[in-house]
């Protein structure tokens, strides 16, 4: 028996870190939500009971190190299942690049394994194990558009935003989540995002509202860190990209269009000088 599951790259609409908690973590408000750029995962029965990994890409772990061989060994150790499952990664998301490539694998793992060994687990109770695996994973379960609060894993589904182009160009550095958030003094933070505008603006389906309220606080760091993020950005605004913003800590910079024309203009504009770029739809649907 072998079955396919897709995992979604995920992008944040907006991303404020209101405080940083007496426990270490930051308190976040965050708007995230799918894009139809996927990896694909193949998943197979073993007659030994074990987890085998492979991949195309030959430069993400292929051992317990694997977001997906994670996933795997705590659904089948919580759900006491001795038998064994080879897992192919065909990866197309970008990765190190804040667009949640290994935690919506692993979400995709809970979701297929939950298919191929007829667990019957419910969308929480994926999500609750999904949560233990990283802090994007409960939202990469289920997919659609959410608002995470807390340390991001208290999640609230909202209405998707209007369908459009998003433009996804991830310049050739790979960025560490934990310095840039070590380096943000969220004391210091300028500008917060106006997360319910935000929200105001998907419910009202105001997408010129949408691009104009976009924010992200991890932006500032990055962006002083890594020029050429900030100057991916520059050229993705000058292209005429509706709304632009950095996804997650980076380095990956989105860009949100109506129309395809223009969609193809840019796509072909960073073509020039970044590798990796692609043009792909918003994801209106949830996953589940
Ligand atoms: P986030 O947005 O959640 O911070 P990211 O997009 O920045 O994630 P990932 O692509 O998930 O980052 O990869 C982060 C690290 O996790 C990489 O250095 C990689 O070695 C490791 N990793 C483990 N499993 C996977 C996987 N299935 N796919 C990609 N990377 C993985």
């Amino acid at each position: 028996m072998k079955i396919w599951e897709k995992a979604p790259a995920k992008i944040n609409l907006s991303l404020d870190v209101l405080h940083k908690r007496p426990d270490g973590y930051h308190e976040v408000e965050m708007v995230m939500t799918m894009v139809d750029l996927a990896d694909r995962l193949e998943m197979k029965e073993l007659p030994r009971d074990t987890i085998m990994i492979s991949s195309q890409a030959g430069y993400i772990p292929l051992d317990e190190k694997n977001l997906a061989f994670q996933a795997a060994k705590l659904i089948k150790d919580r759900c006491g299942v001795e038998r064994g499952v080879y897992i192919h990664l065909d990866k197309n998301i970008p990765v190190a690049a804040g667009l949640a490539g290994g935690s919506s694998d692993a979400a995709a793992t809970l979701r297929g394994l939950n298919r191929l060994w007829k667990l019957g687990l419910t969308v929480d109770e994926m999500m609750e194990l999904g949560a233990e695996l990283g802090s994007d994973v409960p939202f990469c379960v289920c997919g659609g558009t959410a608002l995470a609060q807390g340390r991001g894993e208290r999640l609230t589904r909202v209405a998707s935003p209007p369908a459009c182009w998003v433009i996804i160009a991830k310049p050739p550095i790979n960025v560490s989540t934990a310095d840039v958030y070590g380096k943000l003094r969220a004391a210091e933070i300028k500008r917060h995002p106006d997360t319910s505008g935000l929200l105001g603006a998907i419910k009202g389906r105001n997408f010129s509202g949408i691009c104009d309220l976009l924010g992200n606080v991890l932006e500032e760091v990055t962006l002083s860190l890594y020029p050429e993020v900030r100057h991916l950005k520059a050229c993705m605004e000058r292209l005429g990209a509706d709304g632009v913003l950095m996804s997650g800590s980076g380095p990956t910079v989105f860009g949100l269009v109506e129309k395809e024309t223009k969609a193809e203009r840019i796509y072909n504009g960073l073509r020039g000088f970044c590798k990796e770029v692609h043009a792909v739809r918003l994801l209106t649907e949830p996953i589940c």
